[in-house]
This record gives structure tokens, sequence and C-alpha cells, in this order.
């Protein structure tokens, strides 16, 4: 069994032996009945956060306030939540107000969607109050209640609408579509971690196309932060279809920059709103600048300084961006880029059979500048074959740059 599920039971097994109820709750029975790997496993219970605390010598309290403590079990994290529900989302983020329950159905009918608003005990009986089951199985995302009721409540949920729709290929119910279209502007007080996150859950979806469909079809991206604030373009549908032909989640992002801004040239301003790691930053830009200024014609020389500088993955990264934004590249590019790339003898600094420390010695000039640069300017030598990567050779051919730079 998968460890992860075995915790939870464990979990489970003593909270059920101290007198309580638990389930396993949300995405992990889904994701049970769709036969999918669950993300993670949630425990529900009528044990109060401090008695949970109590049971289990390991206990980290994620979220006490909300009633969610996380249990470590055998070095496995599972987190347990008290029944409760939910109101005033003042601030559109958070629950305003938590109350703890007692009962399973009331715990469940606080959840986005009849799919997600199921129970399991540890039998393995099914808990489905809101006919979850059959939405499943009719392949179809549906609240429970009022759908206008539960996105005014938090807007969020149609953000997860449509990346449940990408994630799991299921259509929106007519009713939750109407909803999200209508309300769409309540969006603009989501935060901007909140709606990346679902989008990073889109960029790893079979159907992410549909996903972005149903975000431009309902007005939401219009609202949604951090594009609300970008002169969001509307892509046709064949432009958004193409982000089912994109493999990564850097590729879906610099696509996404480019069609929401209109294939700005500067999007650095855009990239730091989006709140992701600086390597991502970094890795959007490099695919989406390289892509929009690709040479028409690439000779072998100049084929291989740009994988020198920018790396094999990134150059393939941004061939493949080129083509989506049908720039008119030769057929065989991303082989020739992968046979340059092998070729080259050496493909960092490290890679080059001499150090700085070398060059200082060799020179005998003080440490400075001029060592990256003549270390670079070897490299580059070696990679494209015009020198032999060997010591005696490469602090020569050093000297003849070393006095210009230092
Ligand atoms: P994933 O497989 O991506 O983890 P998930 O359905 O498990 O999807 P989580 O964000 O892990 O999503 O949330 C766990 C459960 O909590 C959901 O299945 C749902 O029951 C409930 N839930 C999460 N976010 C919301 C929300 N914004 N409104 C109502 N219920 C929510
Ligand atoms: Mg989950």
């Amino acid at each position: 069994m998968n460890p992860k599920r075995e915790a939870a039971l464990q979990i489970m097994k003593r909270l059920e032996e101290a007198g309580f109820e638990s389930y396993l709750v949300g995405g992990c029975v889904r994701d049970f009945v769709l036969k999918r790997p669950p993300q993670d496993y949630d425990v529900a219970t009528n044990a109060l956060p401090h008695k949970v605390q109590s049971l289990f010598p390991r206990t980290v309290p994620t979220g006490i306030k909300h009633g969610t403590v996380t249990v470590i079990h055998q070095g496995i994290p599972i987190e347990v939540t008290t029944f409760r529900t939910e109101s005033d989302y003042e601030d559109y983020r958070h629950p305003s107000h938590v109350e703890f329950v007692s009962s399973l159905e009331q715990d469940l009918s606080r959840r986005d969607f009849t799919m997600n608003a199921m129970a399991q005990d540890r039998q393995g009986k099914l808990y489905d109050y809101y006919g979850g089951l059959q939405d499943i199985q009719a392949k179809r995302i549906r609240t429970v209640g009022s759908p206008f009721d539960r996105f005014e409540e938090d807007p969020l949920r149609m953000v997860r609408a449509a990346r449940f729709a990408a994630q799991l290929q299921f259509a929106l119910d007519p009713k939750v579509k109407e909803a999200m279209a209508k309300l769409n502007d309540k969006c603009i007080h989501l935060s901007v971690e909140r709606v990346v996150a679902e989008l990073e859950k889109v960029w790893a979806s079979p159907a992410t196309s549909r996903g972005i469909a149903l975000l431009y079809e309902c007005g939401l991206i219009n609202y949604l932060p951090p594009f609300a604030a970008w002169q969001v373009q509307t892509p046709t549908q064949a432009q958004i279809g193409k982000f089912d032909q994109i493999p990564d989640r850097i590729g879906c992002w610099a696509y996404l920059v480019y069609l929401c801004t209109g294939g700005k040239k500067d999007i650095q301003h855009h990239l730091r709103q989006l709140r992701l790691a600086n390597h991502d930053v970094k890795a959007i830009k490099a695919c989406y600048q390289l892509a929009l200024d690709w040479p028409y014609s690439l000779t072998e020389d100049e084929g291989k300084k740009l994988l020198l500088r920018h790396g094999l993955e990134t150059g393939l990264r941004a061939v493949q961006l080129a083509r989506i934004l049908d720039k008119p590249l030769s057929a065989s590019l991303e082989q020739d880029l992968t046979s340059w790339w092998n070729e080259m003898p050496a493909k960092s600094l490290k890679d080059l059979a001499i150090s700085g420390q070398d060059l200082i010695q060799y020179q005998q000039q003080p440490a400075g500048p001029w060592i990256k640069k003549t270390l670079e300017y070897l490299l580059e030598k070696v990679a494209l074959g015009n020198i032999p990567n060997q010591k005696e050779c490469l602090l020569k051919e050093g000297c003849k740059v070393g006095a210009e730079y230092s």
C-alpha cells in the first residue's frame, strides 16, 4: 500500500481507539474513486485540535486556528483537521470565522465541489452526501450548493474549477460556468500566491488549454492578480490550444506572459509580480527573450555560442516557444542544437583544463576581473574547436588576452 495512505490509516486507527470518528476526506477520496495517485491524504475528525496534539508524539500546529494539526507518522506528515464550517470570507482569502462542528456531513458541506466533498472510513466505505460519485461518473464539476453563493464566499473556487477541468478533463456544470462569468470580478481580491499555485497545477495537467480557455471564456483572467493589471489581450482559440504542446512549466509561464502582454519585450516587471522563485524568473525570462529574438538562421558557431551562454535546456525550450509563436525555423534545429552541444569538448568553465589559479601563477598577475574574462574567452575557443583543451596551450593563448582584460 502507498506509505502515505498507510500513515493516514494508522492515524485514523489511533483516533478511533481514543473514541473519535475519523475519515479520509477531499482530494484523496476523489482520486481513489478516479484511480489516480493522490497528491496528499487529508484526515477529518471530530477530535478537537488540542486532543489531536495530545494523542500523537509528533505534531505541528500548521493551521491550528482553522483546526488543522499536522501529525508526523513515521516521518510522513498528514494533515488532521477537526470537522468545521467556515463563513465570512472577509478578505476573500481566509475564512474570518471557523466553527468546529460535530458531524461529518456538515464538514463536507463547506467543501468546494461535490467530487471533493466525499469521505471514506478505514474500512473503505464511502460517504457521499452531495452526489460526488454521480458527478465523477458524469465527469462533471458541480459545487456543493449554489455556485453563486459558493464563489461569492471564496472566488478562488472559480480558479479551482478551471484547474480541475484541466487536470481531470471534466466539464463545468452549466450553472457553474454561468456563475463564473457573472462573478469573475470577485477574483480581483485573490492573492497572487493562491492564483499562481492553481496555475502551476494547470501547467502539470493533461488538458492545460482547457483550463486556460475557461479563464478567458469566463473573463476571470481580466480580474486575476497579477494579470488584471497587464492590459490582457484576448488570444484566439488556436493560440490557447498551443498550451498543450508545451511540456514544462517554464515554457507555460513564458507563453502565458506572452499572450497576456501581447508579446512585450521587457517582462522583468511582470515576472516579479508573479512572485516565483528567482531561478524560475531567470529561466522564464531567458526562454522568452531567446524565443522572441531567435535569429532567422544560425551558423554552427553562432549556435554553439548561444548554447554556451544559455545551455541546451534553455535553448531547446526557447526553440519550442519560438515554434509556437510561428517563427520560421529550420526543421532540424532541435537536432542541430543537440548535436552541437554534444560535440563541444567543454561546456562550462569547470570543464577547462586550467583554473583561475593556473592563470594567476602563469601570468604573475594579481587576481581580478581579467581571470573570468580570460577563462570565458578560452572556453569559447575550446568549445568551438579552435584550440585543444590542454593546459600548456590554454595558458599560452590566455596571455594574448590577459593583458587586454586586466
Ligand atoms: P490536489 O489533488 O491538487 O491536492 P485537492 O482537491 O486535494 O486537490 P487541496 O487544495 O489539497 O485540493 O484541498 C483539499 C480539500 O479541501 C479539497 O478536496 C476540498 O474538499 C477542500 N478545499 C480546498 N480548497 C477549498 C476551497 N477554496 N473552498 C472549499 N473547499 C476547499
Ligand atoms: Mg490535496
